[in-house]
Protein backbone atom coordinates (compact mmCIF):
# COMPACT_ATOMS: atom_id res chain seq x y z
CA UNK A 1 0.00 0.00 0.00
CA UNK A 2 1.43 3.49 -0.88
CA UNK A 3 1.77 6.43 1.46
CA UNK A 4 -1.57 8.40 0.32
CA UNK A 5 -3.64 4.70 0.30
CA UNK A 6 -2.65 4.43 3.94
CA UNK A 7 -2.92 8.48 4.47
CA UNK A 8 -6.50 8.26 3.00
CA UNK A 9 -7.41 4.91 4.94
CA UNK A 10 -6.77 6.32 8.40
CA UNK A 11 -8.36 9.76 7.63
CA UNK A 12 -11.86 7.52 6.80
CA UNK A 13 -11.03 6.30 9.92
CA UNK A 14 -11.12 9.70 11.71
CA UNK A 15 -14.40 11.30 9.66
CA UNK A 16 -16.31 8.02 8.39
CA UNK A 17 -18.52 8.59 5.50
CA UNK A 18 -16.87 11.76 4.88
CA UNK A 19 -14.13 10.96 2.59
CA UNK A 20 -14.24 10.63 -1.52
CA UNK A 21 -11.73 8.45 -3.49
CA UNK A 22 -13.14 9.94 -6.39
CA UNK A 23 -11.78 13.87 -6.91
CA UNK A 24 -12.07 14.38 -10.72
CA UNK A 25 -14.74 16.63 -10.53
CA UNK A 26 -12.55 18.96 -7.79
CA UNK A 27 -9.45 19.38 -10.33
CA UNK A 28 -11.13 21.84 -12.75
CA UNK A 29 -12.91 25.43 -11.89
CA UNK A 30 -13.49 28.07 -14.24
CA UNK A 31 -10.11 29.23 -14.95
CA UNK A 32 -10.40 29.41 -18.54
CA UNK A 33 -6.87 28.05 -18.75
CA UNK A 34 -8.31 24.28 -17.75
CA UNK A 35 -10.56 23.64 -20.72
CA UNK A 36 -7.18 24.24 -23.38
CA UNK A 37 -4.80 22.17 -20.46
CA UNK A 38 -4.26 18.91 -22.45
CA UNK A 39 -4.80 17.00 -18.53
CA UNK A 40 -6.08 17.85 -15.44
CA UNK A 41 -4.24 20.38 -13.65
CA UNK A 42 -4.80 19.78 -10.35
CA UNK A 43 -4.79 16.51 -8.28
CA UNK A 44 -5.72 15.55 -4.98
CA UNK A 45 -5.56 12.28 -2.54
CA UNK A 46 -8.91 12.33 -1.56
CA UNK A 47 -11.81 15.24 -0.64
CA UNK A 48 -13.66 15.39 2.64
CA UNK A 49 -17.12 16.77 3.25
CA UNK A 50 -17.27 17.88 6.31
CA UNK A 51 -20.69 18.84 8.01
CA UNK A 52 -19.94 20.74 11.17
CA UNK A 53 -17.01 22.61 13.03
CA UNK A 54 -16.16 19.32 15.08
CA UNK A 55 -15.41 17.48 11.94
CA UNK A 56 -13.42 20.54 10.15
CA UNK A 57 -11.23 20.48 13.51
CA UNK A 58 -10.68 17.46 13.41
CA UNK A 59 -9.73 17.14 9.71
CA UNK A 60 -7.48 20.59 10.04
CA UNK A 61 -5.47 18.44 12.84
CA UNK A 62 -4.97 15.45 10.90
CA UNK A 63 -3.59 17.12 7.84
CA UNK A 64 -1.62 19.37 10.23
CA UNK A 65 0.07 15.78 11.67
CA UNK A 66 0.37 14.62 8.48
CA UNK A 67 1.89 17.37 6.44
CA UNK A 68 -0.27 17.30 4.03
CA UNK A 69 -2.16 20.48 2.52
CA UNK A 70 -5.64 21.53 2.76
CA UNK A 71 -7.44 22.84 -0.39
CA UNK A 72 -10.81 24.74 0.79
CA UNK A 73 -13.45 24.87 -1.95
CA UNK A 74 -16.61 26.40 -1.49
CA UNK A 75 -18.80 26.55 -5.11
CA UNK A 76 -15.89 25.88 -7.38
CA UNK A 77 -16.60 29.07 -9.31
CA UNK A 78 -13.60 30.27 -9.11
CA UNK A 79 -12.04 31.57 -12.38
CA UNK A 80 -8.58 32.08 -11.94
CA UNK A 81 -7.65 28.38 -10.48
CA UNK A 82 -7.74 29.49 -7.05
CA UNK A 83 -9.82 26.26 -6.35
CA UNK A 84 -7.71 23.72 -7.97
CA UNK A 85 -5.75 21.49 -5.29
CA UNK A 86 -2.62 20.17 -5.56
CA UNK A 87 -1.11 16.90 -3.95
CA UNK A 88 -3.38 17.48 -1.13
CA UNK A 89 -6.76 17.05 0.68
CA UNK A 90 -9.62 18.86 -0.50
CA UNK A 91 -12.12 20.76 1.82
CA UNK A 92 -15.76 20.33 0.07
CA UNK A 93 -17.23 23.04 2.10
CA UNK A 94 -20.76 22.63 0.55
CA UNK A 95 -22.08 20.47 3.34
CA UNK A 96 -21.91 23.26 5.91
CA UNK A 97 -24.87 25.38 4.57
CA UNK A 98 -26.89 26.14 7.69
CA UNK A 99 -27.76 29.82 8.12
CA UNK A 100 -27.21 30.07 12.16
CA UNK A 101 -28.72 33.36 13.16
CA UNK A 102 -30.46 35.96 11.97
CA UNK A 103 -30.39 39.19 13.59
CA UNK A 104 -33.56 41.46 11.95
CA UNK A 105 -32.85 44.36 14.09
CA UNK A 106 -28.83 44.71 13.41
CA UNK A 107 -29.02 43.45 9.84
CA UNK A 108 -26.65 40.79 10.33
CA UNK A 109 -27.23 37.07 9.50
CA UNK A 110 -24.18 34.16 10.99
CA UNK A 111 -24.06 31.81 8.47
CA UNK A 112 -21.63 28.77 7.69
CA UNK A 113 -19.30 29.03 5.26
CA UNK A 114 -20.38 26.76 2.87
CA UNK A 115 -23.82 28.94 2.46
CA UNK A 116 -24.32 29.56 -1.16
CA UNK A 117 -25.40 33.53 -2.11
CA UNK A 118 -28.47 32.09 -3.63
CA UNK A 119 -29.88 29.99 -0.38
CA UNK A 120 -28.99 33.12 1.38
CA UNK A 121 -30.41 35.53 -0.05
CA UNK A 122 -34.09 33.24 -0.57
CA UNK A 123 -33.82 33.47 3.02
CA UNK A 124 -33.58 36.92 3.66
CA UNK A 125 -35.72 37.94 0.51
CA UNK A 126 -38.88 35.56 2.72
CA UNK A 127 -38.36 38.35 5.37
CA UNK A 128 -37.89 41.12 2.91
CA UNK A 129 -34.32 41.84 3.01
CA UNK A 130 -31.76 41.27 0.57
CA UNK A 131 -28.09 41.03 0.80
CA UNK A 132 -27.43 43.58 -2.64
CA UNK A 133 -24.95 41.22 -3.52
CA UNK A 134 -25.52 39.82 -7.25
CA UNK A 135 -21.92 38.22 -8.63
CA UNK A 136 -23.05 36.64 -12.53
CA UNK A 137 -22.20 33.62 -10.73
CA UNK A 138 -24.39 34.08 -8.20
CA UNK A 139 -26.17 30.56 -8.19
CA UNK A 140 -22.54 28.90 -7.64
CA UNK A 141 -21.08 31.26 -5.25
CA UNK A 142 -21.08 30.43 -1.61
CA UNK A 143 -20.36 32.88 1.23
CA UNK A 144 -16.50 31.35 2.34
CA UNK A 145 -15.51 31.59 -1.49
CA UNK A 146 -17.44 35.07 -1.90
CA UNK A 147 -15.63 36.50 1.32
CA UNK A 148 -11.69 34.63 0.50
CA UNK A 149 -11.87 35.86 -3.31
CA UNK A 150 -13.10 39.52 -2.32
CA UNK A 151 -16.07 38.98 -4.37
CA UNK A 152 -17.85 41.96 -6.14
CA UNK A 153 -21.81 42.44 -7.35
CA UNK A 154 -23.21 44.95 -5.04
CA UNK A 155 -25.52 46.58 -7.14
CA UNK A 156 -25.67 49.27 -4.88
CA UNK A 157 -23.09 51.85 -4.42
CA UNK A 158 -24.51 52.69 -1.17
CA UNK A 159 -25.45 49.21 -0.26
CA UNK A 160 -24.84 48.80 4.08
CA UNK A 161 -23.77 45.20 2.61
CA UNK A 162 -20.00 44.19 4.74
CA UNK A 163 -19.20 40.79 4.25
CA UNK A 164 -16.96 40.35 7.25
CA UNK A 165 -13.75 37.45 7.11
CA UNK A 166 -13.35 34.94 8.77
CA UNK A 167 -15.22 34.86 12.38
CA UNK A 168 -14.74 31.77 13.38
CA UNK A 169 -11.90 29.48 11.58
CA UNK A 170 -9.39 26.47 12.29
CA UNK A 171 -6.00 27.81 12.59
CA UNK A 172 -3.53 25.44 14.09
CA UNK A 173 -0.08 26.75 14.21
CA UNK A 174 -1.39 29.65 12.19
CA UNK A 175 -1.66 28.11 8.96
CA UNK A 176 -4.89 26.66 7.84
CA UNK A 177 -7.78 28.91 7.78
CA UNK A 178 -11.23 28.11 6.45
CA UNK A 179 -14.32 30.33 7.00
CA UNK A 180 -16.47 27.78 8.67
CA UNK A 181 -18.93 30.63 10.16
CA UNK A 182 -18.86 34.25 9.19
CA UNK A 183 -21.34 37.09 9.43
CA UNK A 184 -23.37 39.07 6.97
CA UNK A 185 -24.66 42.26 6.91
CA UNK A 186 -27.39 42.68 4.93
CA UNK A 187 -30.54 45.71 3.62
CA UNK A 188 -34.25 46.10 3.40
CA UNK A 189 -35.57 44.88 0.18
CA UNK A 190 -36.04 47.04 -2.15
CA UNK A 191 -38.29 45.56 -4.85
CA UNK A 192 -36.69 48.24 -8.24
CA UNK A 193 -33.63 48.71 -6.75
CA UNK A 194 -33.01 50.00 -9.81
CA UNK A 195 -35.44 53.05 -9.73
C1 LIG B 1 -19.73 32.84 -14.95
C2 LIG B 1 -18.97 33.46 -13.79
C3 LIG B 1 -19.24 34.76 -13.42
C4 LIG B 1 -18.54 35.36 -12.34
N1 LIG B 1 -18.86 36.61 -11.96
C5 LIG B 1 -18.27 37.16 -10.86
C6 LIG B 1 -18.67 38.46 -10.40
O1 LIG B 1 -19.57 39.11 -10.93
N2 LIG B 1 -18.03 38.95 -9.30
C7 LIG B 1 -17.04 38.24 -8.67
O2 LIG B 1 -16.51 38.74 -7.67
N3 LIG B 1 -16.65 37.02 -9.09
C8 LIG B 1 -17.24 36.47 -10.16
N4 LIG B 1 -16.86 35.22 -10.59
C9 LIG B 1 -15.77 34.53 -9.90
C10 LIG B 1 -16.22 33.62 -8.71
O3 LIG B 1 -17.60 33.35 -8.79
C11 LIG B 1 -15.91 34.31 -7.39
O4 LIG B 1 -14.50 34.37 -7.23
C12 LIG B 1 -16.50 33.62 -6.16
O5 LIG B 1 -16.37 34.49 -5.06
C13 LIG B 1 -15.90 32.28 -5.81
O6 LIG B 1 -16.71 31.67 -4.81
P1 LIG B 1 -16.78 30.07 -4.66
O7 LIG B 1 -17.66 29.75 -3.50
O8 LIG B 1 -17.17 29.46 -5.96
O9 LIG B 1 -15.28 29.75 -4.29
P2 LIG B 1 -14.26 28.67 -4.89
O10 LIG B 1 -14.09 28.89 -6.37
O11 LIG B 1 -14.64 27.32 -4.46
O12 LIG B 1 -12.93 29.09 -4.15
C14 LIG B 1 -12.28 30.32 -4.45
C15 LIG B 1 -11.18 30.57 -3.40
O13 LIG B 1 -11.82 30.74 -2.12
C16 LIG B 1 -11.30 29.78 -1.19
N5 LIG B 1 -12.41 29.35 -0.33
C17 LIG B 1 -13.61 28.82 -0.70
N6 LIG B 1 -14.39 28.58 0.37
C18 LIG B 1 -13.66 28.96 1.46
C19 LIG B 1 -13.90 28.93 2.86
N7 LIG B 1 -15.07 28.48 3.37
N8 LIG B 1 -12.93 29.37 3.69
C20 LIG B 1 -11.75 29.85 3.18
N9 LIG B 1 -11.47 29.88 1.85
C21 LIG B 1 -12.40 29.45 1.01
C22 LIG B 1 -10.76 28.64 -2.04
O14 LIG B 1 -9.74 27.92 -1.35
C23 LIG B 1 -10.22 29.40 -3.25
O15 LIG B 1 -8.94 29.91 -2.96
C24 LIG B 1 -17.54 34.61 -11.65
C25 LIG B 1 -17.27 33.29 -12.03
C26 LIG B 1 -17.98 32.71 -13.08
C27 LIG B 1 -17.71 31.28 -13.45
Amino acid sequence: MGESDRLVEELEGVLPGRVTRNVGSYLKDWWPFTWIADEPLGSAIAAVKPSNVDEVAALVKFASANHVPLYVRGGGSSVTGASIPSKGIVVDMQSMDQVLDLDEQNRSVTVQGGTRLKLLEDKLKAKGFSLFQTPQSFDMVTVGGYVSTLGTGQFRSNSSIRLQRNVDSSQPAGRCRACVRGRVEFGRCIHNPVR
